[in-house]
């Protein structure tokens, strides 16, 4: 990576170049998910390299719903898939396939491979089978091996006809018994399935295997770049086996990368299935989920996530990155982005003893200090304000600089106050705090310039709107929660959600839409609920905290 690109960048710019395999033609990748789930953070590395690299070197990206399993797959799941791709960004035009409208075609090249002698029909056993192909000893030979062409060609068009059960009989590929590599020993290509298909109905009972669809579907497609994760590398023979001895003339070349894998989360659809089953979270787009449409939920931004997988960048080594760095690529980017807001999220009420009952004033902000094309805002002002409760302490702790009697601190953008006391109810708990302001120091500056050590946040209580706050914290106690020896919901974070109902926010966040993401000032970035937030009952995700110690390497 010396020159900045990939392994991945390397070998199509090889191919692409004179005398190379491509020479001349576009670089056509595609992003296969199977939908029986939504898509997660995983499945965003895989299709922002999909995607990427058509992009890059000006070619075309499909986009095929791998569902040559007839079990599961729903159309809920394929337009959710849909959505949360455009959402990052990219686009498939006309190009989307469903691998099983290829099926006839795949009927075909099946019976062409009997034909020559490089499949046959196999009566073992699932158990006798996986015995012979010798997981631990020396493989032995199928009875069924050398049966004669006619005859598996006779039964494999009765296994399509439904004249036997499920599980009795296969389609295997004729390839080598004794490679060191097992998925060449003789694998199962069709199997026999009564389950119906979400598209194809009942029309199959039998169903091609992944190792010998995928490489139809992607030679069918004109793929030149078949890019997929790391554990499809040892079938790789296989895929290539598959495109030489069938008559089809695109011969795609199958690349295999790193998957990702994220501290304090889980990444299969049958955990996070799981997960919602159970009842730990709401939904695939609960914002603690690490789907696409629950991050979207949560605040993330598709340049966050697009960012966080650049920088991540592309190797051949699984790896497992800190959730911290995802975090600090939203909030890179929200620094940028969202337009700053004043909310208190625990409440206690501030009484400007010297300020004159009734009056009010206005105070214009600027709506994004990295960005002063956000423009300004105003925000106002009177004697009863609501700042946070642990913005004041009775008997200040070492080095708390906030309000404790005797103390001055700054009201963001506003005034200086000195803090004069406080009131308490019977049980010793406070229930407001009194200070004078420094008439002089309108705007936030002390006309002396003594040094003010603290700025605190506030909310004008004539003005301010209640609103429900989500704060969410990672969804297990743990880095690797699904490690082979322990069960992931061991170790599920019961605190992984706090809502409070009774923050004070300023009044111009009630326009908020759905979706808006802002800077609540010292608290952190928030974003509106997409599903429950609405004009006369708020509701804001925390999408991330406002400062970490974390550092990325890179
Ligand atoms: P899961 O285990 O979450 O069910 P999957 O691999 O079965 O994932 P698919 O829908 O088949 O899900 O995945 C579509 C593509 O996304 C595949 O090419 C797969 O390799 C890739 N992919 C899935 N998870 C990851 C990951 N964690 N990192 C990188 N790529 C991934
Ligand atoms: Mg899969």
């Amino acid at each position: 990576m010396a020159d900045g690109k990939n392994f991945i960048e390397d070998i199509i710019e090889e191919e692409i170049s004179e005398g190379g395999r491509c020479y001349g033609k576009a670089v056509h990748t595609r992003f296969p998910p199977e939908p029986n789930g939504y898509l997660h953070i995983g499945h965003a590395k895989a299709l922002e390299i999909d995607f990427g690299m058509a992009e890059k070197y000006g070619g075309l990206c499909n986009l095929r719903m791998d569902d040559t399993n007839p079990t599961k797959e729903d159309e809920e799941f394929v337009d959710a898939i849909k959505e949360d791709i455009k959402w990052l960004g990219h686009n498939w035009d006309d190009r989307f396939f469903y691998a099983s409208d290829y099926f006839d075609k795949m009927y075909e090249y099946a019976i062409e491979l009997i034909k020559k002698g490089l499949a046959y029909v196999c009566e073992l056993t699932p158990e006798q089978m996986k015995e012979m192909r010798g997981d631990t000893q020396t493989p032995a030979q199928s009875p069924y091996r050398d049966r004669p062409i006619e005859e598996s060609l006779d039964l494999f068009r009765r296994m399509r006809d439904g004249e036997f059960e499920d599980g009795k009989m296969t389609l295997r590929a004729k390839i080598d018994l004794a490679s060191g590599n097992f998925n060449m020993r003789d694998p199962v290509i069709y199997r026999i399935n009564r389950l119906p298909h979400h598209r194809q109905g009942t029309k199959w009972v039998i169903y091609p295997m992944y190792d010998f669809a995928h490489p139809i579907e992607d030679a069918l497609e004109g793929i030149t770049h078949s890019l997929c994760s790391l554990e499809f590398e040892a079938h790789r023979p296989l895929y290539d086996w598959v495109v030489n001895n069938i008559s089809i003339e695109c011969k795609p070349r199958q690349i295999e990368f790193a998957r990702l894998g994220i501290t304090n989360t889980v990444l299969s659809k049958r955990k996070l299935r799981n997960l919602i089953e159970n009842g730990y979270v709401t939904g695939w787009d609960d914002p603690r989920m690490p789907t696409l449409c629950g991050l979207r939920r949560r605040g993330y931004t598709p340049a966050a996530i697009r960012a966080f997988h650049e920088r991540n960048g592309v190797s051949k080594v699984n790896s497992l990155v800190d959730f911290a760095f995802l975090e600090y690529c939203l909030r890179e980017d929200l620094n940028k982005t969202a337009k700053r807001a004043m909310a208190v999220l625990d409440p206690v009420k501030l009484i400007i003893d010297n300020y004159p009952d009734g009056q009010t004033e206005e105070f214009t902000v600027e709506n994004n200090p990295e960005n002063p094309d956000d423009g300004v805002r105003t925000v106002s002002f009177s004697k009863e304000l609501w700042i946070e409760r642990e913005d004041f302490m009775e008997v200040p702790a070492k080095k708390y600089f906030r309000l404790f009697p005797g103390n001055e601190v700054r009201l963001k953008s506003a005034y200086i106050v000195k803090c004069v006391g406080c009131d308490k109810d019977a049980d010793g708990n406070v229930t407001a705090v009194h200070c004078e302001l420094d008439k002089d120091s309108r705007g936030g500056n002390p006309a002396d310039g003594r040094k003010i050590k603290s700025t605190i946040h506030w909310v004008d209580s004539k003005t301010a709107i209640d609103a429900e706050i989500r704060l969410y914290d990672k969804l297990f106690t743990t880095e690797q929660p699904d490690l082979a020896d322990c069960n992931y919901l061991d170790f599920i974070n019961p605190e992984s959600l706090t809502v409070i109902t009774g923050a004070k926010v300023e009044k111009s966040l009630e326009s908020t839409q759905p979706a808006d993401r802002f800077q609540f000032l010292r608290v952190g970035y928030f974003c509106a609920d997409n599903k429950d937030s609405k004009p006369g009952h708020l509701v804001f995700n925390r999408a991330v905290s406002l400062k970490d110690s974390y550092k990325p390497e890179n």
